[in-house]
């Protein structure tokens, strides 16, 4: 195994959505050569006028703080997406690199569903990597293009030495029961055939690659089930 594969991957919970109990959450990823990378960065510390359906928790900063890790530490953030509960933290990151789809750093630029949390992610473009479409990040750490959710939203796969693959699909998928190749489009969303898409291309990655765990966006069932920093997949 090379010196730079995938270690370690932490779950943390950051917040929640009361009225859905719905939890809010990121990831940390650990690799041999001791780089620390962040998926997501959760709910904003002050939460904007007009979020009020999401409540903070033990924040990021907190939950890395428990495992002895500083916000400088984070050597880069793997941006899924900018909303807010994806993004909120990304500013705090002063040494990380960002990863993005250039598609929804663009997109992001004029869409006001992404404005109030601007401070958040419109850094220096030094400190951004724009991607574009799948990615191999580093070896056993692989992004996925999956829009629909939002342009340019990407999942990711992260291939751990003893746990095998596991798949975030982040919002591509946020709940268990939508990974189907079911039609699930009952007309009401503009963005259905889009997430249908990138959903069925999630599920022909599952069976090619043999994956035996998919940790879904938002599912508060399966979440209650899974290791939760401090505890760890390896
Ligand atoms: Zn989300």
């Amino acid at each position: 195994m090379s010196q730079n594969a995938m270690k370690r991957l932490y779950l943390m919970q950051v917040g929640s959505m009361p009225e859905y109990q719905i939890p809010i959450v990121c990831y940390l990823v650990q690799t041999g050569d001791g780089k620390n990378i962040l998926i997501d960065s959760g709910l904003p510390e002050i939460m904007p006028e007009g979020e009020s359906e999401f409540e903070n928790g033990q924040d990021v900063i907190e939950q890395l703080a428990s495992i002895g890790l500083k916000p400088d530490d984070i050597d880069t953030v793997i941006s899924t997406h900018y909303d807010i509960d994806h993004a909120g933290r990304h500013a705090a990151f002063t040494k990380a690199q960002y990863v993005v789809q250039r598609v929804h750093h663009l997109d992001a630029a004029s869409n006001p569903r992404f404005a109030a949390n601007r401070p958040q992610w419109d850094q220096p473009m030094e400190r951004i990597r724009l991607v574009d479409g799948d990615t191999e990040l580093l070896p056993g750490l692989e992004l996925i293009e999956t829009s629909g959710h939002v342009p340019g939203h990407q999942s990711v796969l992260v291939r751990l030495p003893k746990t095998g693959a596991i798949l975030l699909p982040i919002d591509a998928v946020p709940f268990g029961e939508g990974f189907t190749r079911d039609e699930q489009d009952d007309g009401s969303n503009p963005d259905a055939e889009a997430i249908r898409v990138s959903t069925i291309k999630l599920l022909d990655l599952v069976e090619r690659e043999h994956i035996g765990l998919v940790i879904f966006g938002h599912d508060k069932e399966q979440w209650e089930g899974l290791k939760k920093l401090p505890e760890y997949y390896e």
